[in-house]
């Protein structure tokens, strides 16, 4: 399953799509990233996937990390943003929830993060960004269905409106932009409205706060980044089809 091959051949089949998604959305292929999502998959996968030319991976456990990145450097990547040599640097940012209390870990072993979704999280992540002497870019991740999952804040509450106030003055988080996992739905519309309501937000949000950078839009997993892409997604978050199936647990 984690034959270096058949990652290879599924890391073209999914450029070439997105190629052709960007065409058909009249895009620039350029603006729109691929991240690999390696979570559940071992270090031979996320090796496999540099060999095939990707550098951005996306893990939703710090734990499970903690354990991989060691082993990434046994097979010769860094990971990029952290102290070290970047020849060979993969930027690896966490897409599952975090809890407050493992903010700090978090900050040391990740390139960025992607799943903010409080001020309370952002003050921790902050002061580990601040002992770490580093800055830590973050995707502010957004729920917009009572559909999809559980995490992330909906666009119109109070802790929403907190968290952008407060960011400017978190010198050591960079604001990059916004994050949402669309439900799962037989209907790819439902998706479709998903992904058009954070980028409408996304626009809304950008006039309403000028010093905030809100140019990512991370949207689309392997059911549906086509549409993410036609509706203005600047970074797919695909595992199934690059890595096969994840094994179910136990
Ligand atoms: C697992 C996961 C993905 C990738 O899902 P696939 O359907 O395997 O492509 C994308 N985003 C998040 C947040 C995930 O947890």
């Amino acid at each position: 399953m984690h034959d270096a091959r058949t990652i290879a051949d599924n890391v073209e089949r999914v450029e070439r799509q997105i190629l052709a998604a960007c065409h058909k959305a009249g895009r620039n292929p350029n603006e729109v990233k691929l991240m690999a999502v390696s979570k559940t998959h071992p270090v031979e996968g996320l090796s496999a996937a540099y060999a095939a030319g990707l550098r951005l991976f996306g893990e939703n456990r710090v734990q499970e990390f903690q354990l991989k990145s060691p082993q990434l450097r046994a097979h010769g990547l860094e990971v990029a943003g952290l102290a070290g040599d970047e020849a060979r640097a993969v930027r690896v940012h966490l897409i599952g929830h975090l809890q407050t209390n493992k903010a700090s870990k978090a900050a040391g072993i990740f390139t960025g993060i992607d799943t903010l979704d409080s001020f309370r999280l952002a003050k921790r992540l902050h002061e580990a960004a601040c002992t770490l002497e580093r800055q830590l870019p973050v995707l502010v991740e957004v729920k917009l269905s009572a559909e999809g999952t559980k995490t992330g804040l909906e666009p119109e509450s109070p802790e929403f409106a907190e968290l952008l106030e407060q960011l400017p003055d978190l010198r050591h988080l960079e604001m990059r932009g916004l994050m949402t996992v669309a439900p799962l739905d037989e209907n790819q519309e439902v998706a479709r409205a998903c992904f058009r309501q954070l980028r409408e937000l996304r626009d809304r949000l950008s006039t309403q706060h000028p010093r905030l950078n809100f140019h990512e839009l991370s949207m689309g997993m392997s059911g549906d980044y086509e549409i993410a892409i036609e509706e203005g997604s600047t970074m797919v978050r695909v595992g199934t089809a690059i890595f096969g199936a994840r094994p179910k647990p136990a």
